[in-house]
């Protein structure tokens, strides 16, 4: 490079410094800040003439400064650069956002480089820190995120209990097969349909009828735990699959089921309303040839409590 830079050149080089909408630092191997540009002065509110000859760490107290200091070493001792993106440190110095559009974000989320300057006999004597204010992509990256999400949960729920829909749960369980499959692990399906329904919807009507499938839906999720995957299957009849539990178990929480919603008075426009379920339970503890041949035993099962005088539980043989 020419050692002797046009004056006129250096003018220009400066003002670009000063007026470019990144963060430019210069500092030296002591951390003594030499250089301050304007958007360092707008966004932490020190000017200058009181930034340089500080310490970057006495102006950014946040900064841990082990870390920082091995990360300058290293581009001293290696030459090269180094960089820190927002997704993994989402910033360097603490400033406030004060982006109007997206002022959801409280700071200001940045992606950094350090760079080394060599000085005219070669060595590395300062570092230029650039920051880059990436809060519009952060933002638009969250809120894309908590989208992606609401939609999973969207499809992947029932709207009237809550639970999850035939088709996430009919998933759930073909992934919990597999996983029995390698590894020989346990697990009951337990299905269940709700007794004389139709004379529910008949007698109360529609809503009525709603109301008591939400309602059994919230037994159902007093009850289950947290690796348990409950989901609605059709109209009234709903599915719960126990991971790691054999039959035994299966009947045990099936039981508790039947009596809870036995118990259960469904207070609907001043009418009470009660009603019995109908279960059946399957494990894997015999040969399956694959998840719906449980589906289909958990169902026969359901069809001999239902033959029996429903009511009551009963266990694929
Ligand atoms: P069983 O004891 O044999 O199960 O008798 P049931 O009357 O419950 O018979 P079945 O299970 O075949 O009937 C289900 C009825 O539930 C039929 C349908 O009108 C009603 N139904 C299905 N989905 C809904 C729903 O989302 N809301 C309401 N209110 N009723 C529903
Ligand atoms: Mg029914
Ligand atoms: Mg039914």
């Amino acid at each position: 490079m020419n050692d002797r830079i046009d004056i006129k050149e250096l003018h220009w080089l400066l003002t670009i410094a000063q007026s470019i909408d990144v963060g430019v630092v210069v500092f030296d191997r002591d951390y003594q800040v030499q250089v301050w540009n304007t958007f360092m002065e707008n966004r932490s509110g020190v000017v200058p003439s009181d930034a340089t000859q500080q310490s970057f760490f006495s102006l950014f107290p946040e900064v841990n400064q082990a870390w920082f200091r091995r990360k300058v070493e290293s581009v001293m001792t290696l030459g090269t650069p180094a960089f820190t993106i927002w997704e993994q440190r989402p910033y360097l110095v603490h400033f406030k956002n004060y982006q109007p559009i997206t002022g959801q974000e409280d700071f200001m989320y940045q992606n950094t480089t350090l760079f080394p300057l060599r000085a005219i006999n070669n060595e590395i004597s300062h570092i230029c820190l650039v920051i880059y204010d990436v809060t519009d992509v952060a933002t638009h990256a969250h809120q894309l995120q908590g989208a992606n999400r609401q939609l999973q949960l969207l499809s992947s729920t029932d709207r009237l209990t809550g639970l999850y829909n035939r088709g996430h749960w009919e998933e759930s369980l073909k992934n919990e097969y597999a996983r029995h499959r390698r590894y020989d692990s346990a697990a009951s399906l337990v299905m269940f349909d709700i007794d004389h329904f139709k004379r529910i919807n008949d007698t109360y009507g529609h809503q009525a009828g709603d109301h008591v499938i939400q309602r059994v839906a919230d037994s159902v999720r007093e009850h289950i735990r947290d690796v348990d995957i409950a989901g609605r299957y059709g109209g009234e009849e709903f599915a719960v699959l126990l991971p790691g539990t054999p039959k035994a178990g299966g009947r045990v929480f099936a039981e508790r089921l039947r009596k809870a919603v036995e118990a259960q008075e469904v207070l609907h426009d001043g009418q009470k309303i009660r009603c019995t379920i109908s279960l059946g339970v399957a494990d894997l503890s015999q040969p399956t040839a694959d998840y719906k041949q449980l589906i289909e035993r958990a169902d026969q099962a359901l069809y001999s409590s239902k033959g029996n005088g429903r009511n009551q539980v009963t266990l694929d043989e």
